[in-house]
């Protein structure tokens, strides 16, 4: 079964609102051309999800950094599944290593949340991977397999058809050092393999297993090229328009 490709822009905590709608309309205008065989998501600050999400146009979709897990109440600070998709979210990210390691979100925290969005319709980009110390312990394998298996704790076979795995080493986020292409399919087919396991062939065979860690326009195609890499997570290179245009147009080429 063919997997159709996934390029996402995770914009973090940058841009204010002028800069950020400018970004939106030149993502719209740097991915237009590029194949319908690619989902394109960008993922702004909250407060910019409104404006970004009328300067998208229809090419492109658009996403939540986070997600909390209650609907609504006396939470301080959060934001619900439900006030996502009325701002016109249509993807949400769980698990982001920044959440993980600054912020000290749990695995079980992460599970709950990618739940809830899911259970709010959404698609949700599921994030895991290793720290540096743990890659030099050869825990690489064990890390992905912990943190995916609280992540989809409770999530059904049908649910995985809006799970996307963005596997994240965390010593290759915004520093310039990428995981070389073939460390990257290995994990990948790790997780694939995992997925086998706590589903079937055919849910390992069908979700979308992304790579993140650094992606510019020039090791997309590499990167992109090994049979599990269904594209990338792009944090730096996804405030350039030009260059996340590269990046999808890598992603395109990509043949299942
Ligand atoms: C990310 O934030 O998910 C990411 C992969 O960042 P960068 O591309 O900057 O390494």
């Amino acid at each position: 079964m063919g997997r159709k490709a996934f390029v996402g822009g995770n914009w973090k905590m940058n841009t204010q609102r002028e800069s950020a709608t400018a970004l939106a309309t030149a993502v719209a205008k740097a991915t237009e051309k590029a194949s319908r065989d690619v989902e394109v998501v960008v993922f702004p600050p909250f407060p910019y999800l409104l404006p970004v999400g009328d300067a998208i146009g229809p090419r492109v979709r658009l996403g939540a950094q986070d997600a909390y897990t209650e609907a609504s109440g006396a939470f301080t600070g959060e934001v619900s599944v439900a006030m996502l998709a009325d701002c016109g979210a249509t993807h949400a990210l769980t698990g982001h290593s920044e959440r993980r390691h600054v912020l000290g979100e749990s695995d079980t925290l992460v599970g709950a949340k990618t739940r809830a969005v899911l259970d709010g319709g959404l698609t949700c980009v599921v994030c895991v991977g290793e720290t540096l110390e743990q890659r030099e312990a050869g825990e690489t394998d064990t890390v992905n397999e912990r943190q995916t298996r609280a992540a989809l704790e409770g999530v059904s076979a049908e649910g995985m058809a809006r799970v996307v795995i963005a596997y994240e080493p965390v010593w290759a986020i915004g520093t310039g050092r990428t995981a070389s292409p073939a460390d990257a399919q290995q994990a990948h087919a790790a997780l694939r393999a995992l997925l086998a396991k706590l589903y079937d062939d055919k849910v390992a065979a069908a979700t979308r297993i992304i790579y993140g860690g650094s992606v510019k326009g020039a090791n997309a195609a590499e990167l992109f090229g090994q049979p599990d890499i269904d594209g990338g997570l792009i944090g730096g290179a996804s405030l350039d328009a030009e260059e996340f245009g590269a990046i999808v147009t890598a992603a395109a080429k990509k043949v299942h």
